[in-house]
C-alpha cells in the first residue's frame, strides 16, 4: 500500500492542501507514532523512519493541509505564485 492510498481520500480537489515533492532537504520537526512516541527529528532526507520505541517503520506523506491567513499573518514570508 502506498501512502498515496490513505491520503488522497483525505485531500480530495475540494480541500485545500498542498502536495510536496521531498527533495532531500532538511527539515525540524515533531513526530508522533501509534505507540504514543514522541521525538524530534532535525535533519535532511526525511522519506522513511523507524521509530524508536516500538521499531515499526513509517513513510513520511506527501500531502499537507494549508489554512486561509489574513494578508498581516502571510505578509513577513508570502510567496505569491504564478497563475497555472
Ligand atoms: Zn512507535
Amino acid at each position: 500500500m502506498s501512502h498515496l492510498d490513505i491520503e488522497q481520500p483525505l485531500f480530495p480537489d475540494t480541500r485545500p492542501h498542498i502536495w510536496i515533492q521531498w527533495k532531500g532537504t532538511r527539515v525540524c520537526c515533531d513526530v508522533r507514532c501509534t505507540c504514543g512516541c514522541l521525538w524530534h527529528y532535525d535533519g535532511g532526507f526525511f522519506y522513511f523512519f523507524q521509530c524508536p520505541r516500538c521499531e515499526k517503520y513509517w513513510e513520511v506523506g506527501t500531502h499537507m493541509p494549508v489554512y486561509e491567513a489574513t494578508k498581516e499573518e502571510a505578509e513577513p514570508c508570502v510567496k505569491h505564485l504564478q497563475t497555472p
